[in-house]
């Protein structure tokens, strides 16, 4: 059984190289939703998949997104210093912030949150089935786990910085998912 739960964010980005002009050459935002896909082979002993109150870490790491602006850590080092300069949050990124970027990326990351995720109520093998982000009311991009291999990264080449950082309600969740 698939069940799914619904984020929403304000980003900020530019989406190098990509055709349209007004895309790749303007910061510019949208008003995103990820939808993140769940699927269990068995119920909890409340019928449910997953109780949503384990996402919390799901819902930061999102949220760590809103109202900041998406850096590729491919830019120009001169924009990089700019967009540092003028933002108080700025969540730098390894893959480009274009709705493939960002779906590849928190597949990778809610990927890691899910398996790290503690279940003790008699939820089955609870996995991430797939995470889609709506840039627009009319486009989407869907990942799953064997569209991973269309990029590499490793956790460490995600950055928060300190105005994201401090916002965070639980400020251990980053390093309880990584290996640093
Ligand atoms: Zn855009």
């Amino acid at each position: 059984m698939i069940i799914r739960k619904k984020f929403r964010f304000e980003g900020a980005h530019i989406v190098r190289n990509c055709t349209s002009q007004r895309c790749r050459e303007n910061i510019h935002g949208h008003s995103y939703e990820v939808e993140v896909f769940l699927k269990s082979d068995q119920l909890d002993n409340g019928f449910m998949v997953m109780d949503f109150i384990l996402l919390s870490s799901v819902a930061e790491f999102i949220h760590s997104f809103d109202h900041s602006y998406t850096l590729w850590d491919k830019e120009a080092d001169e924009v990089k210093d700019a967009i540092y300069r003028i933002n108080t949050r700025v969540a730098e990124i390894p893959v480009s912030p274009s709705a493939e970027g960002y779906a590849l990326l928190f597949f990778f990351v809610i990927n890691r949150i899910i398996s790290k995720t503690k279940f003790v109520n008699g939820e089955g093998n609870v996995k991430l089935h797939a995470v889609r982000v709506h840039e627009t009311q009319s486009g989407y991009a869907e990942a799953s786990a064997e569209d991973l291999s269309m990029v590499r990264f490793v956790l460490k080449d995600i950055k928060f910085n300190d105005g994201i950082q401090k916002e965070w309600k639980d400020k251990t969740w980053w390093n309880q998912i990584g290996e640093f």
